[in-house]
């Protein structure tokens, strides 16, 4: 049997990042990872699955739902999610200033945020967010206005054929637009080619026993059926939605009482060149009635193998599936336990409103999509869009949940006592933030990486990490480093180097 010191489980974003991190850090680690599709990232992570939004609190008015005392939007949680994300941009740069991965523009590209609202309320809401938001130096370059010709000029979609109602848009220029899957195959393929390292596609991982030097993973080849077991001193389980079965047959009691509620989503798309041209931008709205927080809708640039295309929803899904790919209808009730009824069944019935909204969101005509469509872009014709799918957002549900809020369930890491397992559920905020959350698994299951000579690896490819970039104290600092970051990921190019409209 072999023994290495590393399985990750499942070729996501999150495997991705974390195998290339451990590798940096620790270049004598053995490292495999087994994923079951016959291409890795072709889950959640995948480039059509999910928006390609990098996350960065610029234009996601959900980060931001509360105001405080004083009346004034609390922006707190956005200035949060810009630092978390400001991790995975220095992690990414240095991967391609250090030669494990090239082409940035395969993976990442500039596309502006902006957020957008009608409506008085609207209107108000914006102008508090964008005063919080703008004395940070984060969010320094954030521009408002409430002109129509001036939001013409961000985003002329968003603007023609509209009614009088009052309008107000925050935009900021650096924003991004990333191909996960893109990303984490390169990755993953730098990861595959170091010593002593091996990543497999259409390998399932079936069953995880504990033992005394760690874990014994079994594992099938999915072509030709047969079956090996491999020993590892430590297991991630980044199968995405194929974690918490996983997690289940670990039997570790972190685990127990955990069910799982999934969410599909769908998207319209348009490809004609004519219309892609016209908009460039990231556009996000405020949430729809009984919308949960991740549905936000939103108007999007997406650059995929180097095509851009026009992507809005998300529509939400009813589902009982975990895995888009390899996922089977019974993966819901095959999750269920003793431990996790109660918890499931509390969270069906306080959930109610959400699964007749997944329903009619699934069932719902072309022509009821493309009216919510037509609150960001009045204009719209329906020859031009499509619908395709989504990835699954498999939402985690714990028995501990006392009002059962499974759709405000952010990610979630899960560790044994022994720190020799960590798994991940959840999917929000994401892949954006997913560097982040692997060094919080690095933290609490390899803290000897932490210190002395690799510490030092990992000060040099994330410059950030140990310091609070959010101080003021530190603004100067954090110019120099995102400047450079986006330097060697060519984010700072002009706009006429954009990619061709598809
Ligand atoms: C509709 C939607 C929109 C989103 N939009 C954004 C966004 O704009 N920005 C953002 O940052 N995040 C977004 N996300 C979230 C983001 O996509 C996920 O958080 C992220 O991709 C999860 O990565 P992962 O590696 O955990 O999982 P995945 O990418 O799903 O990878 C898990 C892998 O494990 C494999 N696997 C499963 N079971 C097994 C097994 N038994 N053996 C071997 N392999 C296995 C699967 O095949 C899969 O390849 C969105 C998600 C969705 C669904």
């Amino acid at each position: 049997m072999k023994e290495v010191d590393v399985v990750l489980i499942g070729g996501g974003i999150m495997s991705a990042n974390l195998g290339a991190l451990l590798k940096k850090l620790d270049p004598s680690l053995k490292i495999h990872l087994y994923e079951v599709a016959d291409d890795f990232a072709k889950e959640a992570s995948d480039g059509w699955h999910n928006a390609g939004t990098g996350h960065a609190g610029i234009c996601e008015l959900s980060y931001t739902p509360h105001r405080g005392s004083d009346g004034e939007v609390e922006v707190t949680k956005a200035v949060e999610i810009f630092e978390e994300f400001e991790k995975s941009l220095q992690f990414w740069a240095s991967t391609v200033r250090e030669g494990m991965i090239d082409s940035p523009a395969e993976f990442i590209n500039p596309v502006p945020h902006l957020s957008f609202v009608h409506g008085e309320e609207g209107v108000d809401f914006l102008t508090s967010r964008f005063q919080g938001l703008k004395k940070h130096h984060f969010f320094e370059s954030m521009t408002f206005t409430n002109d129509r010709d001036e939001i013409k000029k961000w985003a002329p979609l968003l603007v023609d054929g509209r009614s009088d109602e009052p309008v107000a848009a925050t935009k900021m220029d650096h924003g991004t637009d990333v191909n996960f899957g893109a990303l984490s195959r390169k990755l993953i393929a730098w990861i595959g080619s170091q010593d002593d390292c091996q990543t497999l596609t259409r390998h399932r991982v079936t069953d995880l026993k504990e033992v005394e030097s760690g874990w014994q993973v079994s594992i099938r080849n999915e072509k030709t059926g047969e079956r090996f077991e491999v020993r590892s001193h430590f297991v991630f389980i980044g199968a995405g939605g194929g974690s918490l079965p996983l997690l289940q047959k670990s039997g570790i009691p972190e685990a127990k009482g955990y069910g799982a509620f999934p969410i599909g989503g769908q998207w319209l798309i348009c490809q004609t060149p004519g219309i892609v041209s016209k908009h460039h931008a990231k556009v996000y709205g405020a949430a729809l009635g009984a919308a949960p927080t991740m549905a936000v809708p939103h108007l999007d640039t997406r650059v995929i193998d180097g095509k851009r295309s026009l992507l809005f929803g998300p529509y939400g899904s009813w589902t009982t599936k975990f895995l888009h790919e390899k996922g089977s209808f019974s993966d819901l009730f095959q999750s269920i336990r003793f431990g996790n009824l109660w918890p499931l069944i509390k969270t069906g019935i306080c959930n109610i409103p959400l699964v007749g909204y997944l329903i009619g969101q699934g069932l719902q005509s072309m022509d009821r999509r493309l009216t919510e469509l037509r609150r960001f872009y009045p204009e719209v014709e329906k020859g031009d869009w499509k619908l395709i799918d989504a990835g699954i957002r498999v939402q985690a549900i714990k028995s501990v949940d006392g009002d059962a809020g499974i759709v405000h369930f952010g990610t979630e890491v899960l560790t044994n006592q022994k720190k020799t397992i960590s798994a991940l559920l959840g999917a929000s905020p994401g892949a954006s933030v997913s560097v982040n959350v692997m060094l919080d698994v690095i933290k609490k299951c390899f803290p000897h990486l932490l210190e002395g000579p690799p510490l030092a690896i990992l000060q040099a490819l994330i410059p950030s990490y140990d310091r609070d970039l959010k101080s003021n104290d530190e603004a100067e600092f954090f110019h120099g480093i995102h400047e450079a970051a986006l330097q060697e990921l060519h984010l700072s190019k002009k706009p006429e180097s954009r990619p061709p409209a598809s």
